[in-house]
């Protein structure tokens, strides 16, 4: 398995520190509000490389954060009236409502920061006695110039780093390039006691003390949007590095952005959707597709035209489920001589799969795999088929398909089942005694409760209708 490291700018060969374990650590949002289309893909991808790292055979340690104390925040509490906690109980809710529906699983831990203070005073000030950090009335940075590393993540030296500073002309920093550890508390500002007074925690220093605490000095993979190589990653690794003295992470993911209809995402261009305004016009199952459908490190262009193609396409391979589900309820017996050659053909899509998954978390060939499964399936299966035959297909396809996490509903998952089976049972019954305009009017009656009538050789079926 090999992952594209940020660190050394080439895909690497994945070996965990412990066997067969991986720890794994992925930068949560700011609970101000919902979260946007483009916070959505880092948690997608992360959540299936943990899938699949889950699926090879890994046990998998993943903490995710959530950012409760921030600027943002405490705007948005002086605007609804509301404390900063209050603004983050409710978003973290509403992070979990959407990350549902988009099919992302919970993290082994989901850390606050307001409930990691005193670990991170702590962590302040073990830097500041090894000397990479200082105190300013009430205020304390990093000095970037202690740490020998500076600038290897993004790959850049000091002297690019202060040049290039924004001219946020803070002439009490030693350098331009030094970061906020701890902020003095301002009027009206949430704020804790700390050895240098009131005050809160600045953003960088949370992801590397959770990291810490939850998965030790050095963790396997740190995940994030490529936004976050600098300066937050940067910054990570030197307060990690500086107070540790030992690697803090061996492979650094980073995904690729999100455009809208060919435009970047942003305020300006009133183009900042949050999923939950996504998730009342499109399925967010559909949008979980979509974003595995390209290589994670690719942009990706979020626009209807594409979001359309996803939808069919994820249409056929629940096509395919449907018809092998259907055809399980008849089937009978063990493989057949003509299927012996179909069943020894299945495992070469798991190897398929396997080989683009193992090659950079390669989604997108992945599900071109999962589409090559999809298309054998229906060409070697039939009312003839075996129940074995049918099963191993099954296995196949679920096993696959529930890496990524997608294609998950069955065929009645918003419908009431048997009240249409009893329909479907009247309307044959009307047939048989020839009463069309009884049989037409259950047929119509299904319609209207989105289920289409499916007459085949086999028997009467149904599907949603699109
Ligand atoms: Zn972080």
């Amino acid at each position: 398995m090999r992952f594209y490291n940020t660190l050394t700018r080439r895909k690497d060969e994945f070996v965990p520190i412990e066997k067969n374990k991986v720890k794994m650590y992925s930068c949560g949002p700011t609970v101000y509000n919902y979260f946007h289309i483009g916070n959505a893909r880092p948690f997608i991808i992360f959540d299936t490389l943990r899938n699949y790292l889950e699926y090879r055979g890994y046990e998998v340690t993943f903490v995710q954060n959530f950012t409760d104390v921030d600027d943002k925040i405490i705007n948005r509490a002086n605007e609804e009236g509301i404390s900063p906690l209050e603004v983050a109980d409710k978003y973290i809710k509403e992070y979990f409502v959407d990350a549902d529906g988009l099919g992302i699983r919970r993290a082994s831990v989901h850390p606050r920061v307001t409930e990691c203070i005193e670990d991170i005073i702590e962590f302040i000030e073990e830097l500041i006695q090894k000397g990479h950090a200082y105190e300013i009335d009430g205020d304390v940075y990093y000095d970037t110039k202690s740490f020998d590393g500076y600038g290897k993540l993004s790959r850049q030296n000091m002297e690019e780093l202060n040049a290039g500073a924004r001219i946020d002309v803070d002439d009490r920093k030693k350098s331009p390039s030094d970061f906020a550890l701890w902020k003095k508390k301002k009027e009206g500002e949430i704020g804790w006691i700390s050895p240098w007074g009131e005050g809160r925690p600045g953003w960088h220093i949370e992801c590397s003390v959770m990291s810490r605490k939850y998965l030790g000095d050095t963790i396997d993979i740190h995940s994030g949007g490529q936004d976050l190589i600098f300066p937050h990653h940067e910054n990570e690794i030197a307060q990690s590095e500086g107070r540790s003295g030992k690697e803090f992470a061996h492979y650094w993911l980073h995904n690729g952005y999100i455009n809208i209809n060919n435009q970047k995402m942003s305020k300006s261009l009133n183009n900042f959707f949050t999923v939950r305004e996504i998730s009342e016009v499109i399925d967010l199952e559909i949008v979980r597709f979509f974003l595995l459908s390209a290589q994670y490190r690719n942009p990706v262009n979020f626009s209807q035209d594409l979001l359309d193609a996803a939808k069919s396409g994820m249409e056929r391979l629940y096509n395919t489920k449907h018809k092998v589900e259907f055809l399980l309820e008849q089937a009978q017996g063990m493989i057949k001589e003509d299927e012996k050659e179909f069943v020894s053909k299945l495992p070469s899509y798991r190897e398929l799969f396997i080989e683009a998954m193992d090659d950079d978390l390669n989604t997108a060939d992945g599900i071109s795999a999962i589409f090559e499964l999809s298309k054998f399936i229906n060409t070697t299966v039939s009312e003839k088929s075996s129940k074995e035959y049918l099963q191993e297909c099954m296995n196949i396809f679920c096993e696959l398909t529930n890496v990524l996490n997608i294609i998950q509903k069955k065929k009645s998952d918003g419908f009431d089942e048997d009240k249409i089976n009893e329909l479907i049972e009247q309307r044959s019954l009307a047939k048989k005694e020839k009463n069309f305009a009884e049989a037409d009017r259950i047929r119509g009656q299904l319609h209207d409760m989105g289920v289409e009538v499916l007459d085949t050789r086999q028997g009467t079926t149904w599907k949603k209708i699109d």
